[in-house]
């Protein structure tokens, strides 16, 4: 790929103030890509401080609750008047909650679906008209192994993401002759705030120690007995948005140490 393809080019992660969303934007920004990170309520100075100084020039930060669709809109008004349109948009953000369904929280349940379904739709509809103008563009979904299998107690979430793998392929197909991909990246467990929640309220249960249920968690689910990285996720997403995927479309990348595999 040439060196000079991340240059000038306007990527957006969704939930970009920490776990995998912070490490796809940062692996952006050592492209030279012009990155915006985004969560509901960080602030730039906060973020950047986690940057190497040598990148820092190409960050931009907005807050946006990715539950309002207001909010998103002006997420992207913000950016074009500062950046231009946004060629790579990494839908990412993303929360989980955990109960039997007659339990769950009808509250939680519209916020799930809020930020980790509709507002791929959102954001994806902003960024198209952009997109097509210039006959290039990348879409990659932060799905999930929970977007192709269930899970006990995980209604919302795995409802949200089975749904976000569907407008994937839409997206996809809507788009196919132009320069417009949309793709999903599928990853088992991750390490990350997100997943060391559920580690601690499998210690709480279980009256376990925190590394003996993160060794419970990680067989229950993934037969290599290891976590994926935040690295390897971001390198294929580095991957989809290059010159070399062109022609993957609608496709889903299951990254989970085998979990789907059966
Ligand atoms: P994380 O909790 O570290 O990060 C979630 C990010 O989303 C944060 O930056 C948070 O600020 C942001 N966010 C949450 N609500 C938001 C809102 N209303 N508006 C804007 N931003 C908001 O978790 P993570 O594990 O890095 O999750 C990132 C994505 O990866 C999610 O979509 C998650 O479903 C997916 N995923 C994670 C795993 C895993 O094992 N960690 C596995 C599969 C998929």
């Amino acid at each position: 790929m040439r060196d000079t393809y991340y240059k000038d080019k306007v990527v957006l992660v969704t939930g970009s103030s920490s776990g995998l969303g912070f490490g796809i934007a940062e692996k952006f920004l050592t492209k030279g890509a012009k990155v915006v990170f985004n969560s509901a309520n960080s602030s730039k100075k906060e973020l950047q401080e986690l940057i190497d100084p040598s990148l820092r020039n190409n960050m931009t930060y907005f807050p946006a609750d990715m539950s309002v669709p207001k909010e998103i809109e002006s997420l992207f008004e913000k950016i074009k008047s500062s950046l231009g349109t946004v060629d790579i948009l990494i839908n990412n953000a993303g929360i989980q909650h955990l109960s039997p369904i007659e339990h769950f929280s009808v509250e939680k349940w519209d916020n799930i679906i809020a930020v980790n379904l509709s507002a791929s739709f959102h954001t994806t509809r902003l960024a198209l008209p952009g997109m097509k103008e210039k006959n290039y563009g990348r879409i990659i979904n932060i799905c999930s192994a929970h977007a192709l299998v269930g899970s006990a107690n995980k209604s919302a979430y795995v409802a949200a993401k089975h749904g976000l793998l569907g407008l994937t392929k839409v997206v996809a197909l809507e788009n196919a002759q132009t320069g417009v991909t949309c793709n999903a990246i599928s990853p088992g467990w991750v390490l990350t705030e997100l997943v060391k929640k559920q580690v601690e309220e499998l210690a709480k249960t279980e009256k376990l120690d925190f590394e003996s249920a993160k060794k419970k968690l990680l067989l229950e689910k993934q037969p290599s007995g290891k976590f994926v990285t935040i690295e390897q996720v971001s390198s294929l997403c580095l991957f989809l948005s290059g010159e070399e995927a062109q022609e993957i479309r609608g496709s889903s990348f299951s990254i989970d140490g085998g979990w789907t595999a059966t």
